[in-house]
Parts: structure tokens; C-alpha cells; sequence
């Protein structure tokens, strides 16, 4: 059996070798760094891919969070509401800007926002949402459009691990993760489902004027030659990223439905399992950017160990509440309302999951697995 990673870039790599050699060793050649014309190309296959107006690409994930945020004029004090159950970024970029950060509950079965904790933590000084489609399923975007549509407020879509993932309306309208909010962040780190060779990420709007205003901000607030109008920040995706991205992006559609296959073989060899909660898939799409599962007997802590003794990486995604981190403390915060991201730090083990998975590889976890829960 090949050896089991959590995620095997190179297994990747190799079937796309030539596609990333090529287009990197045009950049070489032609020494265009940054700013490149692989850069413009990437953008505008990204914007026909997802049927987005504009795709503004930067230089990592969390710039994306944090220049939404400026993009929309989000003032000192302006609370941002968002999922207790993430990636410390999203909320670390609305802390940096002094917005307030108000961290909300999420649904125990897809680990997504709860539309009924954000409702109850509106408050006059709430200016914006951000909805993270975790592990590569949407949010409920159809009753988050619609409550920020009656409060007013900007919703800022976190798709870092949703690219290419879809979402369906109750009006039968089918949009790509992303472009469904008024704007959106996305990373390219490596072991995304889009992941270039370091460091790269991107914002997405259909709003041209904000387009426009981010454009300038990630450009140190230039839109003319060396005329500074607002205070912006330098974060650009480069041309060597967008190389990489450029021979990738045409495989992404392949790399999300092979995802979507060993997650479906791993939830069926769970099947009948009577402690191990599969992941549910709510709409038509989920692209899996991690498989998890919920073991609620007690025993996931004691499972990591298991596994990684018999060479089988995993993850715990995520270990601790956000509310619960020692930079976002805040008195404001009552266990009593995180009643599911405090159970879910305790029962969540992420799989190997990455597009070279193979069927002996996942009769081999999943049987680990089983074997262990039951003992
Ligand atoms: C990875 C990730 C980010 C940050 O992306 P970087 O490119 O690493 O800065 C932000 N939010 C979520 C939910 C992520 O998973």
C-alpha cells in the first residue's frame, strides 16, 4: 500500500508536471514577477469558472478576509458576526481592524453558522456577516441573504474551502460558493482545494464599484500611479502562484469529484456505525476539503493516537472554540450559548482526504477505525 498523507501534493503534482513546469518556466523566461500576465490571464479564468464579475487576486486567504472588510468601509467598533467553529482567521482579520468580533454558535450536523444564533446576536451595531463554508459545504446562504437583507448588513462569504463547491436556492438558482455574498475571500494555500505552490488568495464580487475600491486597496491604496487616496495594504498573488494556478484550475472540477468519491466510499464503509457520525451533505454539493467525522463515545482523543500508530495522519478541526481562545476572550460570551462548537471540539476527527486517495488506503482507515471505536 502507498504510503497514507493527509493531503499528497505530489501524488498531484506528478500527474500535472508538465502543465506547472511549462507555465512556470515561461515566468522564468520572461521575468514578469509579478503583476505578470499570468496573473491577468488567472483572474479572468477564475471569473468565467465561477460566473463572478470580478476576481481580485492577493497575496494569502486572510489578506482576502481582512480587505473585504476594509473594502466595504467596516468601521472601529462595527460588530461582524461569525462562526465560533473555524479557522482562527476569519476571526483574527476583524480584531486586527478594532471591528468587534461576535463569535455565534453553528448546526451540529453541517458544522455551518446557526441562522438562529446570528439572529439573536444582531444588535444596532452590527454591520456585517461572515458565513466560512466549512470543510466544503455552503452555509445556509438563502436564510443568511435573506435576514441581512431585512438588518442591513454585508455578508462576506469565507470559501476558503469551498471552491468549486455549489449551492442551490429555494428559487432553483444554482451559484458558485463565493458569489453568492456581497464579497468573498478565498485561499490558495497548498492543501486547499485550489492550492498553488505557497501563497496566494483571492476576493471575489459581482459589485463593481467595490471591485474597484479593493483593486486600489491591495495596492497600497493607488489608483493612479503614486496617488495614495485611501490607506491600503500590499498583497498581490504571484506570477509563478498564478502559473501553478492557471494549470490547475482546469483540474478542479476533477479534484473536487474525487474528493467527493472517497468520501462517499469512506461514509459507506461507516455505515451502521453506532458511534461514528459520517458528515452530512445537505445540497447538492459538497467538495470536501476535509472529511470529518463525529465519534461520540469518548473515544476520539484515544482514536488520533491510534492512528498515527499505525501510520495514518489525521487532524482535529478544530481543538478549541474560537470563544474559548485566549485573544478572543470577552466577557460578553455565555458558555450556555455554544452548546454545539463545545461538543464538537470534543468529537471531530478529520481523515486523510486529498484527490490520489486510493480504495486500499480507505479500507485501511476505515477499518482502523471501526476495529478501534468498538473495542
Ligand atoms: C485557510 C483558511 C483561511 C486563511 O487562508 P490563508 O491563505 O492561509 O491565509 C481563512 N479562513 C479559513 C476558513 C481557512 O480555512
Amino acid at each position: 500500500m502507498k504510503k497514507i498523507q493527509m493531503v499528497d501534493l505530489k501524488g498531484q503534482y506528478e500527474d500535472i508536471k508538465k502543465e506547472v513546469n511549462d507555465s512556470i518556466a515561461e515566468i522564468l523566461d520572461s521575468s514578469a514577477f509579478i503583476n505578470g500576465p499570468h496573473v491577468h490571464a488567472f483572474q479572468k479564468e477564475l471569473e468565467a469558472y465561477l460566473g463572478v464579475k470580478h476576481v481580485i487576486p492577493c497575496a494569502n486567504g486572510t489578506d482576502a478576509l481582512q480587505i473585504c472588510m476594509m473594502g466595504l468601509g467596516l468601521q472601529p467598533g462595527d460588530e461582524v458576526i461569525t462562526a465560533d467553529f473555524t479557522f482562527a482567521a476569519t476571526v483574527e482579520v476583524i480584531a486586527l481592524l478594532n471591528l468587534v468580533p461576535v463569535l455565534v454558535d453553528v448546526e451540529p450536523d453541517t458544522f455551518n453558522i446557526d441562522i438562529k444564533a446570528i439572529e439573536k446576536a444582531i444588535t444596532p451595531k452590527t454591520k456585517a456577516i461572515v458565513p466560512v463554508h466549512l470543510f466544503g459545504q455552503c452555509a445556509n446562504m438563502d436564510e443568511i441573504m435573506e435576514l441581512a437583507g431585512k438588518h442591513n448588513l454585508y455578508v462576506i462569504e469565507d470559501n476558503a474551502q469551498a471552491i468549486g463547491a455549489t449551492y442551490s436556492s429555494k428559487n432553483g438558482k444554482k451559484q458558485q460558493a463565493g458569489t453568492m455574498g456581497h464579497v468573498a475571500s478565498t485561499s490558495f494555500f497548498p492543501s486547499k482545494n485550489l492550492g498553488c505552490y505557497g501563497d496566494g488568495g483571492a476576493i471575489f464580487t459581482n459589485d463593481d464599484d467595490l471591485a474597484h475600491i479593493i483593486r486600489g486597496m491591495v495596492n497600497h491604496g493607488m489608483y493612479k500611479r503614486y496617488y495614495h487616496d485611501v490607506v491600503g495594504v500590499n498583497s498581490r498573488l504571484d506570477s509563478i502562484q498564478a502559473a501553478v494556478l492557471r494549470a490547475k484550475l482546469p483540474h478542479l472540477d476533477t479534484y473536487n469529484r474525487k474528493r467527493a468519491e472517497s468520501a462517499a466510499k469512506y461514509s459507506r464503509a461507516f455505515e451502521g456505525q453506532e458511534h461514528i457520525v459520517v458528515p452530512k451533505i445537505v445540497g447538492d454539493s459538497h467538495v470536501f476539503h476535509q472529511y470529518t467525522l463525529k465519534i461520540t463515545n469518548g473515544k476520539r482523543d484515544a482514536l488520533v493516537q491510534h492512528l498515527n500508530d499505525n501510520g495514518v495522519p489525521c487532524g482535529v478541526y478544530y481543538p478549541v472554540p474560537l470563544h474559548r481562545q485566549k485573544a478572543y476572550l470577552d466577557s460578553r460570551y455565555n458558555e450556555a450559548d455554544f452548546p454545539v462548537t463545545n461538543q464538537l471540539v470534543e468529537e471531530v476527527i478529520s481523515l486523510p482526504m486529498h484527490t490520489e486517495l486510493d480504495d486500499e488506503q480507505i479500507q485501511f482507515i476505515t477499518k482502523l477505525v471501526i476495529d478501534f471505536v468498538n473495542k
